[in-house]
């Protein structure tokens, strides 16, 4: 328990709101759980909607000053998010893996890359370019900036708790934004435990403030009615993301959206069987499963099907279930007890419908909401998790026979975030990327996540682009001058 208490010592576990630990007006407060043993690990404030509302005057009023400073000045402090964040990055990475189950391993990944936004921010915050040009009618000069657009409300959800909400606020604050995050109910911790982190950085109280909340909903909603909130940026289910799309339609809000995947991993007969099993393994075992961007339908080729099936099988054998802070562990708990009731439900559905069970597929007896690594061959089409995020560990594998068949298989979704496809043959690959409707293609790649590229999804994944230059663009606001001197 004691080293426990140190990993939880200095983390703030009431709202975050200007620059201080706050109680929530109703002294309302809900827990944090172990997804590994079901233990408390801490009580944490939960916000009403007049604290979200504090919360909003907190930013607004931080906002003219913030917007004010020098590109370069935020860039600094930004800068130095980064550094202070890696020296950090240990307890950080600890404290993920408590609250949300994952191994160690895939915490401190996490962590690097949930770091990686405030430098690659800090580098590209200074590039926020206009344009100027000569209208070719009446000879005005058209002179194009872009300024920040005000105060964003940023929800994440729990399976990145650190990265979400670092590729949120990272461009936000470049930006000139300040922010008010919503982290998800399961794990809030980790963006508290920043807290003292960015202010001991340099961002000023009121530029991002954090109010955890099981009354999300609610507290929302109220935020993205008052006026003086300009940008939402969500990421989460798509369910969840329709709700907030309609409610940003009153005030017409910029929305960002990164929202729920089904993606295909495709390997065709030429694909080097090695390699592609590297990338599976990462593409559907990266934090066990719970990724939007989680293999979730494996189509390979019926010429390799045999040879693939049996590499990933062996591969997910040799995987270790249990406490993610354990050494050596690569197979967590999931995040929470719903969940894994829905792989046990999606598996169960895929058995009763013909898929084969190779590997796993049996809930552990005792505490803690793990799941097995699993492998799944002869997964029919009309199986509901073809169609459903399975947000677990489990591979689901069929075979196709040829190039256009299996295109129109894997885009036969709503969701269109990324897809991963292995083949030697370069110019296949591209002729085959060309033609997915997906906003990332992993060619030859099981991991497409860098902050310096655009991460986003087309049409029911999301709206809009994290990372790379177009994240910045999420929370700037176009003006152009019509000029004659
Ligand atoms: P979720 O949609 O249930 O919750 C996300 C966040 O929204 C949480 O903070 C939650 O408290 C909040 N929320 C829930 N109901 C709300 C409401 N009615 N109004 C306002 N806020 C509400 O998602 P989750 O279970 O936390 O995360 C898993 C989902 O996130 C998956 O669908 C996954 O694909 C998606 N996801 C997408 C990306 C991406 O970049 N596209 C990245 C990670 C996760």
């Amino acid at each position: 328990m004691s080293k426990l208490d140190n990993l939880l010592d200095n983390v703030p576990t009431d709202l975050w709101i200007n620059g201080k630990g706050r109680k929530s007006s109703d002294g309302a407060r809900f827990d944090v759980i172990d997804p590994a043993t079901e233990q408390r690990i801490a009580s944490v404030a939960s916000a009403s909607i007049d604290d979200a509302n504090a919360a909003v005057t907190a930013a607004y009023e931080a906002f003219p000053a913030w917007a004010a400073r020098k590109p370069r000045e935020r860039g600094e402090i930004l800068r130095k998010a980064f550094t202070l964040m890696m020296r950090d990055a240990e307890r950080l990475a600890r404290l993920v893996t408590l609250e949300n189950g994952k191994p160690l391993s895939d915490s401190r990944g996490e962590v690097a890359y949930a770091a990686e936004f405030f430098r690659w921010y800090a580098e590209e915050g200074v590039r926020n370019l206009g344009a100027n040009s000569i209208s070719p009618a009446s000879g005005a000069r058209i002179f194009v900036h872009h300024k920040p657009a005000g105060v964003g409300v940023l929800v994440t959800p729990w399976n990145f708790p650190a990265a979400m909400a670092t590729r949120k606020i990272g461009p936000a604050l470049a930006a000139g934004c300040p922010v008010v995050l919503k982290p998800a109910s399961e794990t809030p911790l980790t963006m508290l435990a920043l807290m003292p982190i960015l202010e001991e950085a340099g961002v000023p109280a009121g530029v991002v403030n954090v109010i955890p909340s099981r009354r999300s909903g609610h507290v929302v909603d109220a935020m993205l009615h008052d006026p003086r909130v300009r940008v939402v940026s969500f990421t989460g289910s798509t369910d969840v993301g329709r709700r907030l799309l309609r409610s940003a339609a009153d005030n017409v809000l910029n929305t960002a959206m990164e929202l729920g995947g089904n993606a295909p991993f495709i390997v065709f007969d030429d694909a080097d069987i090695d390699a592609a099993i590297e990338g599976a393994m990462i593409a559907k075992m990266r934090n066990m499963g719970e990724a939007c961007t989680a293999a979730n339908r494996f189509y390979v080729h019926e010429k390799v099907s045999d040879e693939f099936t049996e590499k990933l099988a062996v591969k997910m054998t040799s995987l270790k279930m249990g406490n993610g802070l354990h050494d050596g562990v690569a197979v967590g708990p999931l995040a929470n007890a719903e969940g894994r009731d829905k792989v046990i439900e999606l598996v169960d559905d895929a058995v009763g419908k013909g898929a084969k069970v190779l590997i796993g597929g049996k809930k552990p007896e005792g505490r803690g909401y793990f799941y097995p690594a699993t492998v799944l061959a002869n997964v029919p089409d009309n199986a509901k998790m073809v169609r459903e995020e399975i947000f677990g560990p489990v591979a689901s594998l069929q075979t196709f026979k040829d190039e256009a068949e299996v295109i129109r298989r894997a885009n036969d979704t709503e969701y269109g975030l990324v897809a991963y496809l292995y083949t030697r043959d370069v110019g296949r690959g591209m002729r085959v990327s060309e033609q997915l409707d997906f906003g990332m293609i992993g060619l030859n790649r099981g991991l497409v996540s860098d902050p310096a590229a655009p991460f986003g999804g087309m049409k029911q994944s999301g709206i809009g682009r994290e990372g790379a230059h177009e994240g910045l663009r999420e929370f700037l606001e176009t003006q152009y001058v019509s000029l004659n001197w």
